[in-house]
């Protein structure tokens, strides 16, 4: 082996020319040189050793039987696989026509005949230089397509995240615009509801502060009234005993307005007593079995039970959490008014309670004369009547003393009523 060749061919170079001399010089002398010639002789056999393994570069002749150096270029550009190796033509031909036409039909350069050797070399030196670099070039160019297209591919899921993220941040924009609104609603919503609350608060304030002047004027006003009135009644009283027989017809009456008037009065008295003595003296509250206190309330009804024929249902009521007399009183009072207040027929009273809201709800049902929708929160208030005391007798206080113990018991009263079909009182206890 040459010590001086390199272990790798500088370059495959393919040489056809039909003159087997010039051939072998060629080849003698490119081998010397570190290159790997292959030589054949005419068109056909260039073609298929282009075809088999493609060569780095082509020293072609023109001038040659069958098929010329030109049509053997133009083979040769015309395959994709071969189109790309650099033709160098060497002829003998030198004419300017012959060498344009070289380069017409694809080559890269042109040597004429006789050639200096060094000048060939020269010629396949850059040549293949340049191909070389063409082909970097080539494979750079790929790269750096490829490197474009991932980028751009990156660029669009970029944009296409950058849209989704500006949808987000629209939406956002909106969640929070609609969220602020709401809130300024709320703002305005609180304080209109503080307002409102502060306004409840004062009227209430004012409200306990008048009924506690109420309370005490009733009690007042009862309790002083009470020793005048006596005296007026027993003085009457005396007056109708000792003069009956002395007195004419119309000064007996009037003597007996007096004592009725009394004894009304007396009633009055009693009853707004009773009114201002819910708030006073109170007693604390016990466990009381309502069965009781209901069983307590009819014997105190017993004479108007017994008189009117009523029927009064009740069964397993609760225990509750308050002041027997006060509940005894309340019973009374709303089973005394369904008695009181009754149809032809005889009353049929239904005490029921049941759990609700973590309170008894309590109801009295009759089957009375109803009241009628407008009156329904009046009744409630001291002396308010619906009939004159010659239909029903009465002062109008006993439902503001059910309302007052009930709300002493932290609960609510209330009715529901038709005219003509009874009604149902309902109260809440804690
Ligand atoms: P009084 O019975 O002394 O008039 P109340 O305060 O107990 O006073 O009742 C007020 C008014 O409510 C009564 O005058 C009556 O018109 C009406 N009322 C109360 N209870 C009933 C009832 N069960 N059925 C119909 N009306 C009733």
């Amino acid at each position: 082996m040459d010590r001086d060749r390199p272990q790798t061919p500088l370059g495959n170079i393919l040489v056809v020319d039909d003159t087997p001399e010039n051939l072998r010089l060629l080849s003698t002398m490119l081998t010397q040189r570190g290159y790997a010639p292959r030589c054949v002789i005419n068109g056909q056999m260039a073609l298929r050793a282009c075809n088999s393994n493609p060569p780095d570069l082509i020293l072609l002749d023109i001038m040659m039987p069958q098929m010329n150096g030109y049509e053997v270029c133009q083979h040769l550009k015309a395959e994709a696989k071969t189109r790309e190796i650099p033709v160098i033509f060497i002829s003998a031909k030198d004419e300017v026509f012959d060498k344009v036409n070289a380069f017409a039909v694809g080559a890269v350069d042109y040597i004429s005949k006789p050639f200096q050797f060094e000048e060939v070399l020269a010629r396949i030196e850059s040549h293949l230089t340049l191909r070389k670099l063409q082909k970097q070039l080539k494979e750079q160019n790929v790269l750096l397509q490829e490197e474009i297209s991932s980028r751009l591919a990156v660029e669009n899921t970029l944009q296409e995240k950058n849209q989704v993220l500006q949808q987000e941040i629209s939406n956002r924009r909106a969640v929070e615009k609609a969220l602020q609104e709401q809130n300024l609603l709320l703002q305005q919503e609180i304080s209109n509801r503080q307002r409102a609350e502060s306004a409840l608060l004062k009227s209430n304030q004012e409200l306990a502060r008048s009924n506690a002047e109420l309370e005490q004027f009733a009690y007042v006003a009862s309790h002083d009234l009470q020793a005048p009135l006596a005296t007026i009644a027993s003085y009457s009283q005396l007056l109708e005993k000792r003069y009956q027989d002395r007195l004419d017809s119309q000064a007996n009456k009037f003597i007996g307005n007096i004592v009725h008037g009394c004894t009304r009065m007396q009633v009055l008295i009693d009853d707004l007593l009773e009114y201002s003595r819910v708030g006073r003296n109170q007693k604390p509250f016990e466990l009381v079995e309502c069965d009781r206190v209901v069983e307590q309330a009819l014997a105190n009804l017993q004479a108007t039970i017994r008189d009117t024929g009523a029927v009064v249902n009740y069964s397993d009521l609760p225990a509750v959490t308050g002041e027997v007399s006060q509940l005894v009183q309340l019973f009374q009072n709303l089973i005394g008014n369904a008695i009181k207040y009754r149809q032809e027929s005889p009353p049929v009273v239904t005490v029921t309670a049941c759990k609700h809201d973590n309170k008894w709800l309590f109801s009295v049902a009759d089957n009375g004369i109803g009241i009628a929708m407008q009156h329904q929160e009046r009744i409630f208030q001291i002396f308010q009547r619906l009939h004159t005391q010659k239909e029903y007798s009465g002062t109008g206080i006993g439902l503001a003393i059910c309302q007052k113990i009930v709300e002493r018991h932290g609960g609510s009263i209330w009715v529901e009523s038709e005219v003509g079909q009874g009604s149902i009182f309902y109260f809440t206890l804690g």
